[in-house]
């Protein structure tokens, strides 16, 4: 890999190598895009085979933080950071300090929270060497879980998109198809069955099963048959890469809207559905509720039914994509791109502007 070359065609600001032998910590901080604001993204914890599949994952995700922040409308830039390790047997204390050490000598360019593989404890690790970091629990003053701001946001875009898609933004009656019933999903459904909507849901995990089965939602023996549920809404809230070449045509609905990161397989899946004619809600502006609820812990004591409010907001950005998907004759899936790249273009004009003699 040809790091310059790839950090300059994909317009990266900065990549920290982390390594620390006595806390056994190598690490790597993609910063892509500070335009807006500090990088915010979290802290990866996983053993990739090789030292590319680590850095390929850490800067693809970094750039997709600043895609999501932006297109929410936060004053926020993208990052990630990647701790080389496996989070089962090689994490511990020592290694978040050491770990948040470096954070702590990047001035807060970068701000870091959960992610696969890092948990509550090792933030609150972490920020024994730093204060550059979201995401903690409750107890210590900050906001905890953000699955429950997530499910808010991804069912108040859903509804805003159902006016476009079902001709209403009422979800009673509504059949609703739900892959993974997990922590995001558990508060969506709580939100969706209170305006009486129908779901159908599948999951691998027999605990998930017997959560949604109680709340009285038709539950799916096999879980792939959820691709051929006759619905309004499919929502992916369980993996990415669910909207495939194999899946687009079993799908039956008029709208594509969940939690699940990355549900295009590829960028072409999202033309597909497209031409298809089913509306397909961008997964980063529709899941983005856990990131906005957790800038609201940044300079000020966090407070839940601020960020809340703010998190409502995900409508209006939902309604913009879908005007600029209507205007420009573009996907949705393009349109929320666009969103984002025009938001930090014009930022970056204003700067030069602003600093030029
Ligand atoms: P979770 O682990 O609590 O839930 C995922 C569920 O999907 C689990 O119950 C799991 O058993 C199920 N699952 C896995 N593979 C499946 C399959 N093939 N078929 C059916 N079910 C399957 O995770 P979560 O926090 O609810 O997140 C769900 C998705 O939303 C993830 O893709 C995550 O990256 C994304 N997301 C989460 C948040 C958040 O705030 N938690 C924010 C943004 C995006």
């Amino acid at each position: 890999m040809e790091i310059v070359e790839v950090m300059e065609s994909g317009d990266y600001e900065q990549l920290v190598v982390a390594v620390d032998k006595n806390a056994g910590l190598k690490a790597f901080i993609a910063i892509h895009d500070t335009t807006l604001g500090p990088a915010l993204g979290g802290t990866r914890i996983w053993p990739h085979p090789t030292e590319e599949a680590a850095l390929t994952d850490v800067l693809r995700l970094a750039r997709a933080m600043t895609y999501k922040n932006a297109a929410a409308g936060l004053n926020l830039g993208g990052g990630k950071a990647l701790i080389w390790a496996d989070p089962r047997t090689d994490k511990h204390e020592g290694m978040m300090r050491a770990f948040g050490q470096f954070l702590e000598g990047l001035g807060g360019r970068y701000i870091t929270t959960e992610d696969v593989g890092s948990t509550p404890e090792d933030l609150a690790a972490i920020s024994q060497a730093t204060s550059h970091v979201v995401g903690l629990p409750r107890t210590l003053g900050g906001s905890g879980d953000p699955s429950k701001a997530t499910g808010f946001g991804i069912y108040r875009g859903m509804k805003v998109a159902a006016k476009q898609a079902l001709g209403t933004d009422s979800l009673k009656d509504v059949s609703i198809a739900i892959q993974g019933f997990g922590k995001v999903a558990g508060y969506l459904a709580d939100h969706l069955l209170v305006e009486g909507a129908r779901l159908t849901v599948c999951d691998i995990n027999p605990d998930a099963i017997a959560r949604a089965k109680a709340l009285g939602s038709t539950i799916l023996e096999d879980p792939d048959a959820i691709y051929d549920v006759d619905c309004e809404i499919f929502a992916p809230c369980a993996l990415g890469g669910s909207i495939n070449s194999n899946t687009i045509d079993r799908l039956q609905c008029k709208m594509v809207a969940g939690s699940a990161n990355n549900q295009l397989l590829t960028p072409e899946d999202g033309e597909t559905l497209w031409k298809k004619g089913v509306l397909y809600v961008p997964d980063y502006v529709l899941n983005a509720g856990g990131v906005i609820n957790l800038s609201y812990e940044i300079g000020r004591p966090y407070q839940e039914e601020e960020a809340m409010e703010r998190v409502a907001g995900i409508a209006d950005s939902v309604e913009k994509v879908m005007s600029i998907s209507k205007d420009e004759n573009i996907s949705t899936a393009k349109a929320a791109d666009w969103l984002a790249e025009m938001r930090i273009k014009s930022v970056r004009r204003a700067k030069g502007i602003y600093l030029a003699p």
